[in-house]
Protein backbone atom coordinates (compact mmCIF):
# COMPACT_ATOMS: atom_id res chain seq x y z
CA UNK A 1 0.00 0.00 0.00
CA UNK A 2 1.29 3.39 -1.09
CA UNK A 3 0.77 5.75 1.73
CA UNK A 4 1.54 9.85 2.16
CA UNK A 5 2.30 11.92 5.29
CA UNK A 6 0.80 14.77 4.29
CA UNK A 7 -0.46 16.79 1.72
CA UNK A 8 3.28 17.31 0.18
CA UNK A 9 3.70 13.58 -0.62
CA UNK A 10 0.35 14.05 -2.99
CA UNK A 11 2.30 15.91 -5.33
CA UNK A 12 3.92 14.78 -8.68
CA UNK A 13 4.25 11.09 -9.42
CA UNK A 14 1.58 11.68 -11.88
CA UNK A 15 0.36 8.38 -14.38
CA UNK A 16 1.13 9.15 -18.28
CA UNK A 17 -2.53 8.57 -19.95
CA UNK A 18 -2.72 7.24 -23.31
CA UNK A 19 -4.81 9.48 -25.83
CA UNK A 20 -6.04 7.34 -27.67
CA UNK A 21 -8.08 9.41 -29.96
CA UNK A 22 -5.05 12.12 -31.07
CA UNK A 23 -2.73 8.78 -30.99
CA UNK A 24 -5.23 6.92 -33.81
CA UNK A 25 -4.85 9.95 -35.48
CA UNK A 26 -0.93 10.02 -36.08
CA UNK A 27 -0.51 6.73 -35.57
CA UNK A 28 1.86 7.90 -32.65
CA UNK A 29 2.06 7.01 -29.04
CA UNK A 30 0.80 10.19 -27.72
CA UNK A 31 0.81 10.52 -24.03
CA UNK A 32 -0.67 12.71 -21.38
CA UNK A 33 1.02 13.68 -18.05
CA UNK A 34 -1.91 13.65 -15.53
CA UNK A 35 -1.44 16.51 -13.45
CA UNK A 36 -4.67 17.59 -12.67
CA UNK A 37 -4.56 14.89 -10.27
CA UNK A 38 -1.87 16.74 -8.04
CA UNK A 39 -3.95 17.80 -4.82
CA UNK A 40 -4.51 21.16 -6.10
CA UNK A 41 -5.40 19.82 -9.01
CA UNK A 42 -2.76 21.19 -11.11
CA UNK A 43 0.77 20.63 -12.62
CA UNK A 44 1.44 23.95 -10.65
CA UNK A 45 1.41 22.09 -7.41
CA UNK A 46 5.51 21.52 -8.35
CA UNK A 47 5.96 24.86 -8.40
CA UNK A 48 4.69 25.88 -4.92
CA UNK A 49 6.16 23.12 -3.99
CA UNK A 50 9.92 23.79 -5.04
CA UNK A 51 9.49 27.54 -4.59
CA UNK A 52 8.74 26.91 -0.82
CA UNK A 53 11.40 24.17 -0.54
CA UNK A 54 13.65 26.38 -2.12
CA UNK A 55 12.96 29.68 0.42
CA UNK A 56 12.89 27.46 3.20
CA UNK A 57 16.59 26.36 2.34
CA UNK A 58 17.64 29.52 1.61
CA UNK A 59 16.21 30.94 5.14
CA UNK A 60 14.00 33.65 3.26
CA UNK A 61 10.73 32.07 4.32
CA UNK A 62 10.40 31.92 8.35
CA UNK A 63 8.04 30.00 10.19
CA UNK A 64 4.55 31.72 10.10
CA UNK A 65 6.03 33.90 7.12
CA UNK A 66 3.91 34.77 4.51
CA UNK A 67 4.40 33.51 0.92
CA UNK A 68 3.12 36.15 -1.79
CA UNK A 69 2.29 34.98 -5.65
CA UNK A 70 0.97 37.22 -8.68
CA UNK A 71 -0.86 34.20 -10.94
CA UNK A 72 -3.80 33.11 -12.95
CA UNK A 73 -4.65 31.14 -10.02
CA UNK A 74 -3.17 27.66 -10.15
CA UNK A 75 -0.03 28.76 -8.53
CA UNK A 76 -2.03 30.61 -5.98
CA UNK A 77 -4.27 27.27 -5.24
CA UNK A 78 -1.14 25.28 -4.90
CA UNK A 79 0.68 27.89 -2.69
CA UNK A 80 -2.44 28.47 -0.52
CA UNK A 81 -3.04 24.68 0.36
CA UNK A 82 0.52 23.93 1.10
CA UNK A 83 0.95 27.55 3.22
CA UNK A 84 -2.14 26.17 5.36
CA UNK A 85 -0.66 22.23 5.99
CA UNK A 86 3.21 24.04 6.35
CA UNK A 87 2.27 26.97 8.71
CA UNK A 88 2.49 29.85 6.50
CA UNK A 89 0.41 32.03 5.20
CA UNK A 90 -0.45 33.19 1.34
CA UNK A 91 -1.22 36.51 -0.60
CA UNK A 92 -2.34 35.56 -3.98
CA UNK A 93 -2.77 38.86 -6.43
CA UNK A 94 -4.33 37.65 -9.66
CA UNK A 95 -6.38 39.26 -12.67
CA UNK A 96 -10.28 39.59 -12.37
CA UNK A 97 -10.33 38.68 -15.83
CA UNK A 98 -9.37 35.00 -14.58
CA UNK A 99 -12.33 32.31 -14.26
CA UNK A 100 -14.98 32.14 -11.40
CA UNK A 101 -14.16 28.92 -10.58
CA UNK A 102 -10.53 29.68 -9.67
CA UNK A 103 -11.50 32.23 -8.03
CA UNK A 104 -13.74 31.01 -5.44
CA UNK A 105 -11.06 28.25 -4.99
CA UNK A 106 -8.83 30.69 -3.89
CA UNK A 107 -11.55 32.06 -1.49
CA UNK A 108 -12.20 28.75 -0.74
CA UNK A 109 -8.68 27.84 0.49
CA UNK A 110 -8.68 31.15 2.71
CA UNK A 111 -5.60 33.19 0.83
CA UNK A 112 -5.71 36.87 1.01
CA UNK A 113 -6.73 37.44 -2.47
CA UNK A 114 -6.33 40.94 -4.17
CA UNK A 115 -8.45 40.86 -7.88
CA UNK A 116 -6.71 43.50 -9.90
CA UNK A 117 -7.70 44.90 -13.62
CA UNK A 118 -5.98 43.10 -16.82
CA UNK A 119 -3.43 45.19 -17.93
CA UNK A 120 -0.17 44.28 -20.09
CA UNK A 121 2.99 43.69 -18.50
CA UNK A 122 4.58 47.33 -18.89
CA UNK A 123 1.92 48.61 -16.30
CA UNK A 124 2.80 49.03 -13.25
CA UNK A 125 -0.43 48.11 -12.23
CA UNK A 126 0.11 44.30 -14.01
CA UNK A 127 -0.69 41.67 -11.10
CA UNK A 128 3.09 40.66 -11.16
CA UNK A 129 4.19 43.69 -10.48
CA UNK A 130 1.21 44.31 -7.93
CA UNK A 131 2.37 41.18 -6.34
CA UNK A 132 5.98 42.62 -5.46
CA UNK A 133 4.71 45.74 -4.30
CA UNK A 134 2.19 43.45 -1.56
CA UNK A 135 5.28 41.24 -0.72
CA UNK A 136 7.54 44.32 -0.01
CA UNK A 137 4.57 46.25 1.97
CA UNK A 138 3.89 42.70 4.26
CA UNK A 139 7.74 41.78 4.80
CA UNK A 140 8.16 45.54 6.10
CA UNK A 141 5.18 45.09 8.57
CA UNK A 142 4.50 41.40 10.16
CA UNK A 143 7.08 39.82 12.56
CA UNK A 144 7.48 36.75 10.40
CA UNK A 145 8.32 38.36 7.44
CA UNK A 146 7.35 37.48 3.56
CA UNK A 147 8.48 36.51 0.43
CA UNK A 148 7.29 36.94 -3.26
CA UNK A 149 7.25 33.53 -4.93
CA UNK A 150 8.44 34.80 -8.17
CA UNK A 151 7.39 31.81 -10.12
CA UNK A 152 8.35 33.52 -13.60
CA UNK A 153 11.77 34.39 -12.88
CA UNK A 154 12.63 32.19 -10.12
CA UNK A 155 14.16 29.25 -11.06
CA UNK A 156 13.54 27.11 -8.66
CA UNK A 157 10.15 26.80 -10.56
CA UNK A 158 11.75 25.04 -13.38
CA UNK A 159 14.47 22.91 -11.15
CA UNK A 160 11.53 21.23 -9.46
CA UNK A 161 10.18 20.24 -13.40
CA UNK A 162 13.85 19.38 -14.20
CA UNK A 163 13.96 16.68 -11.12
CA UNK A 164 10.49 15.45 -10.85
CA UNK A 165 8.17 15.63 -14.44
CA UNK A 166 11.14 15.12 -16.34
CA UNK A 167 12.42 12.29 -14.27
CA UNK A 168 8.79 10.89 -14.03
CA UNK A 169 8.75 11.07 -17.97
CA UNK A 170 12.11 9.34 -18.91
CA UNK A 171 11.28 6.55 -16.23
CA UNK A 172 7.44 6.16 -17.49
CA UNK A 173 8.32 5.93 -20.84
CA UNK A 174 11.55 3.81 -20.51
CA UNK A 175 13.66 6.11 -21.91
CA UNK A 176 11.60 5.56 -25.36
CA UNK A 177 10.53 9.05 -25.31
CA UNK A 178 10.87 10.79 -28.89
CA UNK A 179 9.44 14.13 -28.58
CA UNK A 180 7.63 16.56 -25.91
CA UNK A 181 5.91 19.63 -26.04
CA UNK A 182 3.68 21.87 -23.77
CA UNK A 183 2.65 25.58 -23.36
CA UNK A 184 4.14 28.20 -21.26
CA UNK A 185 2.80 30.55 -18.50
CA UNK A 186 5.79 30.87 -16.71
CA UNK A 187 7.70 28.46 -18.64
CA UNK A 188 8.89 26.45 -15.40
CA UNK A 189 7.53 23.15 -16.96
CA UNK A 190 8.75 23.64 -20.26
CA UNK A 191 12.47 24.47 -19.35
CA UNK A 192 12.72 21.68 -16.42
CA UNK A 193 11.14 18.97 -18.74
CA UNK A 194 13.25 20.20 -21.93
CA UNK A 195 16.70 20.58 -19.62
CA UNK A 196 15.81 16.50 -18.31
CA UNK A 197 15.02 15.09 -21.01
CA UNK A 198 18.03 16.67 -22.83
CA UNK A 199 20.67 15.57 -20.58
CA UNK A 200 19.14 11.88 -21.15
CA UNK A 201 18.83 12.16 -25.05
CA UNK A 202 20.08 15.03 -26.50
CA UNK A 203 17.99 14.14 -29.63
CA UNK A 204 14.81 13.51 -27.58
CA UNK A 205 12.98 16.71 -30.05
CA UNK A 206 11.20 19.79 -27.94
CA UNK A 207 8.56 21.94 -28.94
CA UNK A 208 6.41 24.57 -27.59
CA UNK A 209 2.52 25.35 -28.23
CA UNK A 210 2.00 29.06 -28.19
CA UNK A 211 -1.76 29.82 -28.00
CA UNK A 212 -2.58 33.03 -30.39
CA UNK A 213 -1.76 36.30 -29.09
CA UNK A 214 1.31 34.85 -27.05
CA UNK A 215 4.79 36.07 -28.60
CA UNK A 216 7.02 33.17 -28.12
CA UNK A 217 6.02 31.28 -31.66
CA UNK A 218 8.02 34.01 -33.12
CA UNK A 219 10.70 34.02 -30.39
CA UNK A 220 11.48 30.52 -30.65
CA UNK A 221 11.02 30.58 -34.87
CA UNK A 222 13.20 33.45 -35.41
CA UNK A 223 14.17 35.78 -32.27
CA UNK A 224 11.78 38.30 -32.26
CA UNK A 225 9.64 39.04 -29.59
CA UNK A 226 6.38 39.59 -31.80
CA UNK A 227 2.50 38.80 -30.63
CA UNK A 228 1.33 35.91 -33.20
CA UNK A 229 -1.73 37.10 -34.75
CA UNK A 230 -5.30 36.58 -33.15
CA UNK A 231 -6.47 36.03 -28.99
CA UNK A 232 -7.05 33.46 -26.84
CA UNK A 233 -9.60 32.65 -24.30
CA UNK A 234 -7.07 29.72 -22.53
CA UNK A 235 -6.11 30.67 -18.93
CA UNK A 236 -2.93 30.18 -17.17
CA UNK A 237 -0.56 30.13 -20.98
CA UNK A 238 0.36 32.87 -23.29
CA UNK A 239 3.25 35.19 -22.37
CA UNK A 240 4.91 38.44 -24.04
CA UNK A 241 7.95 38.71 -22.53
CA UNK A 242 11.18 36.47 -22.29
CA UNK A 243 10.85 34.87 -18.02
CA UNK A 244 14.01 33.76 -17.02
CA UNK A 245 12.59 30.52 -16.62
CA UNK A 246 11.50 30.64 -20.81
CA UNK A 247 15.24 31.64 -21.11
CA UNK A 248 16.06 28.06 -19.73
CA UNK A 249 14.19 25.78 -22.21
CA UNK A 250 15.92 23.83 -24.87
CA UNK A 251 13.30 24.48 -27.79
CA UNK A 252 13.77 22.62 -31.60
CA UNK A 253 10.15 23.41 -32.49
CA UNK A 254 7.59 26.32 -32.10
CA UNK A 255 3.98 26.21 -32.95
CA UNK A 256 0.67 28.40 -33.09
CA UNK A 257 -2.28 26.73 -31.76
CA UNK A 258 -5.64 28.91 -31.97
CA UNK A 259 -8.34 28.32 -29.81
CA UNK A 260 -10.35 27.16 -32.74
CA UNK A 261 -7.44 23.86 -33.13
CA UNK A 262 -7.59 23.66 -29.40
CA UNK A 263 -11.48 23.42 -27.96
CA UNK A 264 -12.16 20.41 -30.32
CA UNK A 265 -9.32 19.13 -28.45
CA UNK A 266 -10.80 19.41 -25.12
CA UNK A 267 -14.17 18.47 -26.08
CA UNK A 268 -13.63 15.31 -27.97
CA UNK A 269 -11.75 13.86 -24.90
CA UNK A 270 -14.49 14.22 -22.81
CA UNK A 271 -17.07 13.26 -25.21
CA UNK A 272 -15.14 9.91 -26.56
CA UNK A 273 -12.11 9.28 -23.77
CA UNK A 274 -14.31 10.72 -20.53
CA UNK A 275 -12.05 13.46 -19.26
CA UNK A 276 -12.87 16.65 -18.84
CA UNK A 277 -9.76 19.25 -19.35
CA UNK A 278 -9.10 22.53 -19.21
CA UNK A 279 -8.10 24.99 -22.16
CA UNK A 280 -4.31 24.44 -22.14
CA UNK A 281 -4.11 20.40 -22.39
CA UNK A 282 -6.26 21.72 -25.33
CA UNK A 283 -3.54 23.56 -26.48
CA UNK A 284 -1.16 20.99 -25.17
CA UNK A 285 -2.66 18.11 -26.93
CA UNK A 286 -3.29 19.90 -30.45
CA UNK A 287 0.57 20.74 -30.38
CA UNK A 288 0.86 16.89 -29.76
CA UNK A 289 -0.57 16.02 -32.40
CA UNK A 290 1.36 18.94 -34.72
CA UNK A 291 4.42 17.43 -33.75
CA UNK A 292 3.24 13.96 -34.11
CA UNK A 293 2.46 14.89 -37.87
CA UNK A 294 6.24 16.43 -38.22
CA UNK A 295 8.32 13.57 -36.77
CA UNK A 296 5.72 10.64 -38.55
CA UNK A 297 4.10 7.89 -37.11
CA UNK A 298 5.69 4.82 -34.69
CA UNK A 299 7.05 7.81 -32.13
CA UNK A 300 6.39 8.40 -28.40
CA UNK A 301 5.39 12.03 -27.60
CA UNK A 302 4.30 13.28 -24.21
CA UNK A 303 2.50 16.46 -23.62
CA UNK A 304 0.90 17.59 -19.90
CA UNK A 305 -2.69 17.85 -19.14
CA UNK A 306 -2.16 21.03 -16.84
CA UNK A 307 -6.00 20.84 -15.05
CA UNK A 308 -9.33 19.81 -14.79
CA UNK A 309 -11.36 21.15 -16.78
CA UNK A 310 -14.70 22.05 -14.09
CA UNK A 311 -12.01 25.01 -13.23
CA UNK A 312 -13.06 26.55 -16.46
CA UNK A 313 -16.87 25.43 -16.89
CA UNK A 314 -18.63 29.12 -17.19
CA UNK A 315 -16.53 29.84 -19.86
CA UNK A 316 -15.19 26.65 -21.66
CA UNK A 317 -18.28 25.13 -21.50
CA UNK A 318 -20.92 27.96 -21.33
CA UNK A 319 -22.04 27.61 -24.74
CA UNK A 320 -23.77 31.36 -24.48
CA UNK A 321 -20.10 32.51 -23.69
CA UNK A 322 -18.40 30.62 -26.51
CA UNK A 323 -20.80 31.42 -29.51
CA UNK A 324 -20.11 35.26 -27.95
CA UNK A 325 -16.54 34.57 -29.11
CA UNK A 326 -17.04 32.78 -32.17
CA UNK A 327 -15.65 29.85 -30.94
CA UNK A 328 -16.87 26.04 -31.43
CA UNK A 329 -19.23 25.30 -28.83
CA UNK A 330 -19.69 20.78 -27.91
CA UNK A 331 -22.49 19.30 -29.56
CA UNK A 332 -24.59 18.09 -26.09
CA UNK A 333 -24.66 21.78 -24.93
CA UNK A 334 -25.39 23.29 -28.03
CA UNK A 335 -28.20 25.71 -27.85
N1 LIG B 1 -1.77 25.52 -17.85
C1 LIG B 1 -2.35 26.12 -16.80
C2 LIG B 1 -3.81 25.89 -16.59
C3 LIG B 1 -1.60 26.93 -15.94
O1 LIG B 1 -2.19 27.53 -14.88
C4 LIG B 1 -0.23 27.12 -16.19
C5 LIG B 1 0.60 28.00 -15.30
N2 LIG B 1 0.28 29.35 -15.33
C6 LIG B 1 0.35 26.51 -17.32
C7 LIG B 1 -0.46 25.70 -18.11
C8 LIG B 1 1.76 26.75 -17.74
O2 LIG B 1 2.75 26.19 -16.92
P1 LIG B 1 4.14 26.90 -16.72
O3 LIG B 1 3.93 28.04 -15.76
O4 LIG B 1 5.02 25.84 -16.13
O5 LIG B 1 4.65 27.40 -18.03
Amino acid sequence: MQNAADVTQLIGNTPLLYLRQASERTGCHIFGKAEFMNPGGSVKDRTALGIIRAAEAAHELKPGGRIVEGTAGNTGIGLTLLANALGYKSSVVMPMTQSKEKIDALELLGADLHLVPATSYSEPGHYIHTAQRLAQKYAATEPQGAIWARQFDNLANSAIHRDTTGQEIWRQTEGGVDGFICSVGTGGTLAGVSTALKAHNENIVIGIADPSGASLYHYFTDGEIKPSPGTSIMEGIGINHITDNVAQARVDVAFTISDEEALPCVFDLLQHEGLCLGGSAGVNIAGAIRLAEQLGPGHTIVTILCDYGTRYQSKLFNPVFLHNKGLPVPTWLDI
